[in-house]
């Protein structure tokens, strides 16, 4: 029985203050002694260790939103694994279609960021997702095959990763995935994961799906065999909404 897991993804929004409130209320919510679903949230990284001290005392993990593959040295701008673990994350999300569309991360660098993350004993969300135009043609299952393949090259234990199917042309736009469409991609990375590691392990695993994620429509996506939770941008950044897709979780 895999516990169902639930992330909101702040992405670059939100001052420390605004962090600090939104943070507060999610952790009033959450309270202790939730058993029904983890939940985590990801702040910006100015706001994270201000964050983790307000939500310390509760069930909610702490996540960055990214990280490098090194642990320190000359590469301006960045933040390691190591400063993460270090501040009391538990959690990193690499691989965001964002990271890799805007940023130009190739699924070899979030390899590196992955492999990196799990040594410095952060637990990793893996996030992989097909453009709107590789579903069109046709390719999303090899896209996300490969995207996975590549993202876990070399990785031994996967124990403590999450992978995160997120569609691109469903992230922030409204547009979801039919609860269909997820669980037949769900189900391949999960066929996928089985092929690489074995059966067992990709029981396991837990495969959140993130796109577009509403109340409206949680309760129908997570109640699909293959999907563990969900990777929440947009509506992560609301207490209520957050609160109700949790609640849909559970
Ligand atoms: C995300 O960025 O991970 C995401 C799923 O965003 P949204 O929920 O806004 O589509």
């Amino acid at each position: 029985m895999r516990t169902k897991i639930v992330v909101g993804n702040w992405k670059m929004n939100n001052t420390i203050a605004e962090s600090l409130e939104l943070a507060t209320g999610i952790a009033e919510a959450v309270g202790k002694g939730i058993h029904c679903c983890e939940v985590g949230i990801a702040p910006s990284f100015p706001a994270l260790h201000e964050v983790g001290k307000v939500i310390e005392w509760s069930d909610i993990s702490l996540a960055a939103q990214n990280c490098h593959y090194e642990n320190d040295g000359a590469f301006t701008g960045e933040v390691s694994a190591r400063m993460l673990a270090a501040l009391g994350c538990s959690f990193v999300i690499l691989g965001h279609s964002e990271r890799r569309q805007l940023f130009g991360e190739t699924s070899a660098i979030v390899n590196r960021k992955v492999k990196k993350a799990l040594e410095e004993g952060l637990r990793v969300i893996l996030c992989v997702g097909e453009t709107l135009h590789e579903r069109e043609i046709g390719v999303t299952e090899s896209v996300i095959t490969g995207q996975v393949v590549e993202g876990l090259d070399g990785v031994s234990d996967i124990s403590n990763l999450v992978i995160a199917y997120e569609p691109v042309w469903a992230i922030g736009t409204g547009m979801t995935a039919t609860s269909a469409q997820a669980e037949e991609v769900h189900a391949s990375i999960r066929a996928t994961v089985a092929g690489i590691y074995s059966p067992a392990v990709a029981d396991h695993l837990r495969i959140q799906y993130g796109g577009s994620v509403k109340p409206s429509n949680a309760v129908e996506l997570f109640s699909m065999p293959n999907i563990d939770g969900g990777l929440i941008g947009g509506a992560s950044l609301n207490v209520g909404d957050f609160m109700a897709i949790v609640k849909a979780a559970c």
